[in-house]
Formats: C-alpha cells, sequence, structure tokens
C-alpha cells in the first residue's frame, strides 16, 4: 500500500480542533486531568501515528467519579427528576449528536479506522436514532398491582405492588469497534432508568466517547451525572468493577474479559449484563436468492473489517451450491477498496491496532497450517496501518482453530453442508450463542430452523442488523443479559415489592 498521508489533514474544522490538543476525562461535570497526571496516545490506526494524548485515568480517577456518581444519585435530582424531563434532556442530547453528526463521523473513522460513510450512516445515525428511542422509556418503566392471598393471615386485606427503582451507580465498560456508538447504547437506556454512570471507553477509541461527554454537559445534565473515565481495562475498568459504590457492570467486549469481569463482580454482588463474542453462522440454503445471499454472506463478514460481535464468521452453504457462493463471496471481497477510513474511496477500513492485525495475522497462519485453503486473501500488509487482506477459509474442518475461536477481523470459513438435517448442530457446535443468520425463502424450513438456533438474535435473508426496539444479547458464552428494548429496563432497574395491610 502507497504512503498514506497524515489523516488528521483530512479532518473538517471541528474534528481538527477537537483533535488538536490533549484531552481531559469528565468527572462531576468538569473535564480533568488524570489524579496521577498522566497520559496515553490513541492512535490512527491508518497510519500508526499519534492522533493525540488523553488523560489515563486509574483508581484514583475512577474513585472520584464514582462518589460522584454516587452523590448524585443519592443526593442530586436525577433519580427523582420528573421522567418527562428525564426524557427531554436524552432528546436534546439526541439533537446534539444530530448537530455534531459530521465531526463525530469523522472522530470515529479518525480513531477507529472504519470508513466515514459507514460511521456517518450506520454509528452516528444508529446513536441518534437510538438515543430518542430510549427518551420514551423514561415515562414507561411501569410495575404491576398483584393481588395477594396470604394463607399465613385469611382475614386481612393486602394492596401489593411492585415499582421498578434505578439500579443506582452504573458502571459501563466499552469496546472500540463501534466506539460511540456502544457509549450511547450503554448511557441511554441507564439514564432514561434514573441511574447514573461511570463509563469507560476502550483504551484504543477514546475520542467519540469525550466528545459525547461534552454534548451531555451542553444539553445540560446535571453535574456527576455522567462521568466519562478513559484508561486501560486493567487499571481503571478493574478499579471499576471492585469500587463499591458501583452497583451494577454493564460491559461489552471479549468473552475472556467478560468472565474476569463477571467473577469480579460478583465479589460485592453487583449486577451484571455482559455482551460478548461470537462465532455466528450465516446458512445460505440452494433456495435463496443467491445474488442476495452471496452480497449478505461477504457483508455480514466484512462490515467495520469483521470487528463485530455477530460478524457472519462462519459460512455455511449447501453442497450443489457451495462452489458458486463460496466464489461468488471471494469475488465480493477482493473486490473491495482496502485504505484508511477518512479516504472517501474506502470500503474496508483497517483493523484497530496492531495487536489486533498480529492476533490475525496469527489466526491466518494457524488456519493456513491445519490445511485450510484462502479463496482470497490470507496474509497481513506489512507496512504502516493495520491492513488485514480479507479472507475466505475453504476446506477447512469443525476442529480447526479458524472455526472454533472469535478472529474478530475480515477472515470468514466456509463449510459445505450435505444433509439439512445437521444444520442446527453444525451451526450451534460453538461455545458461542449470539447470532445467526439464514437465507431461503422456504418459509417451512426456516420457521423450523429457527427455534433450534441457540442464538440471541436470528436474522432471515439479512445479517447485523440491529435496532433499538430489539432485545439483544447472547446465548451461552457470549454473554447474560439483553440490552434494547423493554428488555434492557430489568439490567437498570431493582423490582420492588410492596404489600400494605390495609
Ligand atoms: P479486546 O480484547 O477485543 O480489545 P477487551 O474485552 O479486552 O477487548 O476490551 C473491552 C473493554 O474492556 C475495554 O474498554 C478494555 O479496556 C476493558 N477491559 C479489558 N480488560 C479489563 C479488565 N480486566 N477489567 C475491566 N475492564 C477491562
Ligand atoms: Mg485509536
Amino acid at each position: 500500500m502507497d504512503v498514506i498521508a497524515d489523516q488528521k489533514t483530512k479532518l473538517g474544522e471541528a474534528a481538527a480542533a477537537f483533535v488538536s490538543s490533549p484531552r481531559k476525562m469528565l468527572i462531576d461535570g468538569d473535564w480533568v486531568e488524570a489524579a496521577s497526571g498522566k497520559t496515553f496516545a490513541t492512535i490512527d490506526p491508518a497510519t500508526n501515528r499519534e492522533i493525540v494524548q488523553v488523560a489515563e485515568g486509574d483508581a484514583a480517577d475512577v474513585d472520584k467519579a464514582a462518589r460522584a456518581a454516587r452523590r448524585a444519585f443519592e443526593e442530586g435530582e436525577w433519580p427523582r427528576m420528573r421522567p418527562c424531563a428525564r426524557e427531554r434532556l436524552l432528546l436534546r442530547l439526541a439533537d446534539l449528536i444530530e448537530a455534531n453528526a459530521e465531526e463525530l463521523a469523522e472522530l470515529e473513522a479518525l480513531d477507529q479506522g472504519k470508513p466515514v460513510m459507514f460511521a456517518r450512516h450506520a454509528d452516528v445515525a444508529m446513536a441518534i436514532d437510538f438515543v430518542r428511542y430510549m427518551a420514551g422509556w423514561a415515562t414507561k418503566i411501569e410495575g404491576s398491582t398483584i393481588d395477594v392471598s396470604m394463607p399465613m393471615v385469611p382475614d386481612a386485606e393486602f394492596h401489593a405492588y411492585t415499582t421498578r427503582e434505578p439500579v443506582g451507580v452504573v458502571g459501563q465498560i466499552i469496546p472500540w469497534n463501534f466506539p460511540l456508538l456502544m457509549a450511547v447504547w450503554k448511557l441511554a437506556p441507564a439514564l432514561a432508568a434514573g441511574c447514573t454512570v461511570i463509563l469507560k471507553p476502550a483504551e484504543q477509541t477514546p475520542l467519540t466517547a469525550l466528545r459525547l461527554g461534552e454534548l451531555v454537559m451542553e444539553a445540560g445534565f446535571p453535574k456527576g451525572v455522567v462521568n466519562i473515565v478513559p484508561g486501560y481495562g486493567h487499571t481503571a475498568g478493574a478499579a471499576i468493577v471492585d469500587h463499591p459504590e458501583v452497583d451494577k457492570i454493564a460491559f461489552t467486549g471479549s468473552t475472556e474479559v467478560g468472565k474476569i469481569i463477571g467473577a469480579n463482580a460478583m465479589k460485592t454482588m453487583k449486577r451484571v449484563s455482559l455482551e460478548l463474542g461470537g462465532k455466528s453462522p450465516a446458512i445460505v440454503m440452494a433456495d435463496a436468492d443467491l445474488d442476495m445471499a452471496v452480497q449478505g454472506a461477504a457483508q455480514a463478514i466484512m462490515f467495520n473489517t469483521g470487528q463485530v460481535c455477530t460478524a457472519g464468521s462462519r459460512l455455511f452453504v449447501e453442497r450443489k451450491i457451495f462452489d458458486k457462493v463460496t466464489e461468488g463471496v471471494a469475488e465480493v471481497i477482493k473486490a473491495m477498496q482496502l485504505g484508511p477510513g477518512l479516504d472517501p474511496a474506502t470500503q474496508l477500513g483497517p483493523v484497530v491496532s496492531k495487536e489486533q492485525q498480529a492476533r490475525i495475522g496469527g489466526y491466518l497462519q494457524a488456519g493456513f497450517e491445519a490445511g485450510a485453503k484462502a479463496l482470497c486473501g490470507g496474509k497481513v500488509i506489512e507496512g504502516e496501518g493495520c491492513f488485514v487482506e480479507p479472507t475466505i477459509f475453504v476446506d477447512v474442518k469443525p476442529d480447526m482453530q479458524v472455526v472454533r475461536e472469535e478472529i474478530f477481523g475480515p477472515v470468514v470459513v466456509a463449510q459445505p453442508i450435505d444433509d439439512v438435517n445437521d444444520i442446527a448442530a453444525m451451526a450451534n457446535d460453538t461455545i458461542y450463542g449470539l447470532a445467526a443468520s439464514v437465507w431461503s425463502n422456504d418459509l417451512r424450513f426456516v420457521h423450523r430452523l429457527v427455534p433450534r438456533l441457540k442464538a440471541g438474535t436470528v436474522w432471515v435473508n439479512c445479517h447485523n442488523l440491529v435496532d433499538p426496539a430489539l432485545p439483544f444479547g447472547g446465548y451461552k458464552q457470549s454473554g447474560i443479559g439483553r440490552e434494547m428494548g423493554a428488555a434492557v429496563f430489568h439490567e437498570y432497574t431493582e423490582t420492588k415489592s410492596v404489600c400494605m395491610m390495609v
């Protein structure tokens, strides 16, 4: 690949201004340096050059943030504010994200590497919709009245009901694949429910969360309700999980780290929701619209350079169309234009970091060593930037590492289906259970297969489509709990039973 110009020169005025000076963290309504004075560099994965220095939070900063969030929860107006006032603030935040959409899209493309077109039309656009959808829930959280029998006091009368109360101070730890969108997925329902928050963006991609923090303050949220502490996982992240003033942890990231966080959170019995890894199947049947299925299967894995927890990373295709579909997918992905996110011609950006690039390189090598064959791609691209060739492996066996483990990069493994009765077993042959897609027009077949797939989301004739109204989460080792929809409010509220003898 040619030498890539410093991507900062391609930013618009607003984004350029944002990265022109070191960024601080948001604690109790103020932008402050780390207590240690330390900073870390956030890197442009298209060039491996430093973008800007960011305050590096650790346990001391998390402690300040947790106390601020606790004060805001116990003494501040936020949980007691009229629900419609919380709704209005969230709507104002959505308007501000919309008003600053281009700046946010550019910052995301620079910090994360994704094509700016996707940042604009996927990440930022969805973030706006998502906040608006969640704003509406502020006024719609309900308990129920329950007719109790109370056998111990059969002659008494009762009025019994439940209320749903905000769970309290929430620690939210998010990954680097959709930095702004993940921040909003986490913040919006917690805020609608009346919780206060400490959010830690991923160390690879802190910028849009910090810009979002500025918009939160501009919208007029009370101080201490939203605190944003950038830093590393083993320091700042671990301190959030351990902090006694934090009532709940919401985490999105790898299954490996999710298990550590879940186990550590139990020491103080925090509520936990975990949205973790996947190795999601895309199943293409011979009766499907094949052009659509080929495009769909290619996008299912290549969207966001494969850095999507629901990526369709295992492709299953009926034997009689196997060559046609896999060669079709290879054609589509070979034609994808690799480049920096801020180049408008780019269709596939770099992966997020040198570490990820090396990790994916290791998987590619393991695939070849185990006997897999690449129909296209197969290499990491040496030189500046974290680029990886989009790759489709065939001749794979179910026990190969590339088939079993989440690669989180632009690599798909394809396997033929010989007997339709084996499909569910093949699809479910994984520790994960986040999502699946089925490409078919045979209604009876689809309706028989869907209940047999162990996955939190099943798409039919589409893949990777999420909506704020649809619950999202994993079976098996893909996680615990559900985000979005009405379901997410189980994660952010406690149920209180009230029983009154009348
Ligand atoms: P990846 O391995 O793909 O980078 P991780 O699961 O490590 O993803 O990271 C997701 C988020 O979890 C990041 O914000 C990271 O800083 C954080 N994190 C990593 N390790 C820990 C940990 N031990 N405790 C708390 N948070 C962590
Ligand atoms: Mg970065």
